[in-house]
């Protein structure tokens, strides 16, 4: 089993920021802002390309994208956030599950593009 479905099973501990049927959504470890939370589906998807492959899998997208005011209310950005996904091993992917950043809390200035 990959970490973020231990973490989503509750066998690695997290600090979890808000969770329903189909997501889990918790405290990076190594946060780069005074917000930084991962947006995972429950379910195991190894990156993005592979969401798009399934109906499941564009539902967990859907979900995503439904559960950000939601988030951002909890974190409190909603003034406005950063929202990344690493992809497969050039895209820096660490956790193939996956997964979202939701960045912010402070003014984000060092803009890649
Ligand atoms: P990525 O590099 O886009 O795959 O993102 C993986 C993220 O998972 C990194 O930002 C890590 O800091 C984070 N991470 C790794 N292990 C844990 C953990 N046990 N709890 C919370 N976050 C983690
Ligand atoms: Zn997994």
């Amino acid at each position: 089993m990959c970490l973020f479905c231990k973490i989503i099973n509750r066998e690695i501990p997290s600090t979890i920021v808000y969770e329903d049927d189909t997501l889990f959504c918790f405290q990076d470890i190594r946060p780069v802002a005074p917000v930084h939370v991962l947006i995972v589906p429950k379910k195991h998807f190894d990156d993005i390309l592979a969401l798009s492959e399934s109906a499941e899998g564009r539902k967990a997208y859907e979900d995503v994208l439904m559960a950000l005011p939601k988030i951002a209310e909890i974190t409190g950005t909603t003034e406005g956030f950063r929202f990344i996904n690493n992809c497969r091993e050039e895209g820096g992917q660490s956790v193939m599950h996956v997964h979202f950043h939701l960045i912010g809390g402070r003014k984000l200035g060092e803009k890649i593009l």
